[in-house]
């Protein structure tokens, strides 16, 4: 027998070895093994099996060892590691660690602790000949006696203050069993759901909520791949459709992944599906990159064993190598975050709905606000759309309130972080004993330039993006086109000489709420903040317990969570978001105020929302103001048509980096004339030009954007054109297909 493998060291080319007798039988596709590679051990990937190799029999080593008693990826892994291969230029070796988690390559074995337990009952007259013979041999078996279950040995001996010798003397007299056992390390075995109530009873489905699971729950029958779109407001009752769905893959004896945005949003998901599952005897394993080696490995064997069938994680869940694959979900598909930022730069959620296609699995997607790659993949006829339009129990969506903040600074005659009919609000709020949430979003765009009278910002007359600023020479650039004018003095629509980058932190909002409210209990949640693990659970069991009265934070409070008691919630400065160098600036301050309004009134009472803002009259702001999606959609598609930018064409990120920006540019201008002779109409190529951000860790950086009609053809051509080139050591350069952000 002979094995093509992959290397997990450094070298990117398939190996050949011949398996020795002994170790074909765990020999398969998928494989972990180790390997002799110039006399030293390497971890390694069976590709292939019963190849023809290209060196001398006689010349190949032998295959040393097998890791596991399961395959590291299961056919249909295999398969979507080449196509992120190809598809996302990545070094199939990084594709292969980003799969297999760390604990599982290293080799870790299973944590076996070592029990003890009695196994013949000594008659008294017995146990006093041992007392007085071997006195600790008897004070250990007397203690063994005690208990109803098997001890862990090692806890045993510490706390008698005894030696293994005792212990091995009496397993030897036949009075005691040693036994070593495989304990599973569950992630989150304490359920913790920041206080929110799981039950494990399914509430009766409306008829929405029914249309849709029938509809999803005939192409899991049929076992084909589809891919659904739920659109589904907030509140909505999305997350009982996924869970109906798991429900019924279970039932089919199949298996299903459950994707989230964010590590932060596993907890609430895995107590609601092991609520809902664990009593029908069906576990659910936790798959993320915060987790210990022992609880990845364990929960990583218990799914390549087919044990487990549920598994909940970010991003990288999306690798699990379950068996019989049947559900992707991926919850808030719109998140950037799917999107992995360092090789290999997949998306995950296009990694689902690969991945269910060549498992003939179902993927379903869901979201209060889609992505427009999505919408239009439903347009083009690739997803299916399936709708919720209403909240459960035809709860009242919440009511939004533009204000006008050039109006406020008007008044005011400065600047004010709190209009003043938040602050009214947050008064009421207060008054009833009822909860307020204020977001600012994550750090603006601080190179950006809106005029504090008009709103007004410059834009890219070529590109529909905002300029960035740049204080060093006082201009302003585009870095999509590198088109460049001189920073006006004076806003160029309405002449106030007041135009220079601005932005608010959590901490300049906490000070104002702390004046206008000082007796309000307030909890700050951003980056800073929570640096400590446990203190992002503690806060936000606090506020669900009604011990805070505001909470300020970032994003990260806005995805996902339910709080039933919260009535008001202010999005500070909704400019911060809509003005960034970014063709998607507008469909995420969409998605960000639609998601903020969406954490209001969800419980009893209906709730509003306030959006402070420069610019009121903004599309994305407009049509979150009337929950309008469709109409957002619409709009926003035509601009992109317009300019031709995602999802009407792909769009290839190219950095090149280094030490000297001469060398760098040169390199690059020599490249795209490269690029525009081997693939002249096949690509739009843009730069090179700056990088927004020049210089990170004196290194200087340059970037090329090829805007392509299909990125399946044209990233291959690129990376073959890439070994052609003869690259300097200090030019680094990094292609990221389908990047998310053009920050
Ligand atoms: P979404 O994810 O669409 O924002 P959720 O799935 O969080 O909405 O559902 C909102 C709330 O409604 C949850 O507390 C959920 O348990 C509840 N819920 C969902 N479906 C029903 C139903 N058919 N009847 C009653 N309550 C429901
Ligand atoms: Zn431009």
């Amino acid at each position: 027998m002979i094995v093509g493998v992959q290397p997990l060291a450094g070298f990117d080319k398939l190996l050949h070895y011949t398996v020795p007798e002994a170790l074909r039988a765990g020999m398969r596709l998928g494989s972990l093994v180790r390997v002799p590679i110039m006399n030293r051990s390497h971890l390694a990937l069976v590709l292939e099996t019963d190849t023809a190799p290209d060196v001398p029999l006689a010349r190949l080593k032998a295959v040393s060892g097998v890791l596991h008693e399961f395959p590291a990826l299961t056919p249909d892994l295999l398969e979507l590691a080449r196509w992120m291969h190809s598809y996302y230029a990545a070094r199939m070796e990084s594709v292969l660690e980003a799969m297999i988690p760390a604990a599982v390559r290293d080799g870790a074995r299973l944590k076996a602790e070592k029990y003890l337990e009695v196994v013949r009952t000594l008659a008294p007259d017995e146990l006093a000949v041992l007392a007085k013979k071997a006195p600790k041999q008897a004070k250990l078996y007397a203690f063994l006696k005690q208990q109803f279950q098997p001890q862990k040995k090692s806890l045993v001996l510490a706390r008698l203050g005894t030696t293994a010798a005792v212990a091995s003397a009496l397993v030897k007299h036949g009075l005691i069993r040693e036994e070593a056992r495989h304990v599973e390390r569950v992630a989150y075995a304490d359920n913790w759901t920041g206080g929110e109530v799981v039950t494990g009873l399914p509430p009766k489905l409306n008829d929405e909520q029914s249309a849709v699971v029938a509809a999803v729950g005939e192409n899991l029958a049929r076992k084909k791949f589809a891919t659904h779109l739920l659109h589904g407001v907030t509140g909505s009752g999305k997350t009982e459709v996924y869970l109906r769905a798991v429900e019924q893959v279970l039932a089919a004896g199949g298996s299903a992944i459950y994707l989230v945005p964010e590590v932060a949003l596993t907890p609430q998901t895995v107590a609601r599906l092991r609520g809902r599952f664990e009593s029908a005897g069906h576990k659910t394993v936790v798959w993320h990159s915060h987790l210990g080696e022992g609880e990845r490995l364990d929960g990583w064997t218990a799914l390549a064993s087919g044990r487990v069938r549920v598994v909940v994680g970010a991003r990288s869940a999306v690798f699990a190598p379950v068996r019989d694959l049947r559900l992707i979900v991926v919850d808030e598909e719109h998140e950037p975050a799917y999107k992995q930022d360092e090789t290999p730069r997949y998306h995950g959620r296009d990694v689902a709905v690969y991945r269910a296609k060549l498992a003939h699995a179902v993927c379903l997607l869901g979201s209060a606000t889609p992505s427009l790659e999505s919408f239009a993949n439903v347009k083009g006829g690739k997803y299916r759309l399936n709708t919720l339009t209403r909240r459960v129990d035809d709860k009242k969506m919440p009511d939004i309130q533009i204000v006008d903040m050039r109006v406020e600074a008007m008044r005011s005659r400065g600047l004010v972080t709190l209009s003043r009919l938040l602050v009214d609000h947050m008064h009421q709020r207060f008054e009833r004993k009822e909860q307020t949430i204020l977001f600012i979003n994550r750090r603006g765009y601080s190179s950006s330039m809106q005029c504090r009278k008009c709103g007004h910002v410059e834009q890219c007359p070529h590109c529909s993006v905002a300029m960035t600023y740049h204080r060093a020479d006082e201009t302003l650039k585009c870095h999509l086109c590198g088109h460049e004018r001189g920073a006006p003095a004076v806003c160029p629509a309405c002449a106030a000489p007041d135009i220079r980058w601005r932005g608010l932190g959590t901490q300049r909002v906490e000070e104002a709420v702390r004046r206008v409210l000082p007796r309000a209990r307030l909890e700050r949640m951003d980056t800073d903040t929570m640096t400590k693990k446990h203190r992002f659970r503690q806060i936000l069991g606090d506020f669900r317990a009604g011990k805070i009265d505001v909470l300020i934070g970032t994003q990260m409070i806005g995805k996902g969570l339910d709080f039933p008691n919260v009535t008001l919630v202010g999005l500070v400065d909704a400019d911060l978001s809509m003005h960034v160098p970014d063709f998607r600036a507008n469909e995420r301050t969409f998605q960000l105020l639609v998601q903020v309004a969406g954490r209001a009134g969800r419980g009893d009472r209906s709730g509003e929302v306030v959006v402070q803002t420069f610019t009121p009259k903004a599309d994305a702001i407009q049509f979150a103001k009337r929950a309008d999606f469709d109409g957002f959609a619409e709009a926003e598609l035509a601009v992109r048509r317009k300019f031709a930018y995602p999802p009407y064409r792909h769009l290839i990120h190219h950095l090149f980096r280094g030490p000297n920006p001469e060398k760098i540019r040169f390199f690059a201008d020599h490249w795209v004339k490269q690029v525009e002779k081997a693939l002249g109409g096949a690509v739009e190529i843009r730069g090179p030009v700056p990088s927004p951000i020049e210089k990170v860790k004196d290194e200087y950086r340059f970037q090329v954007w090829y805007f392509c009609a299909r990125a399946t053809k044209v990233v291959p051509e690129l990376v073959k054109l890439q070994a052609t080139v003869k690259w300097p050591d200090d030019v680094i350069q990094v292609l990221d297909v389908d990047p998310m952000s053009l920050l």
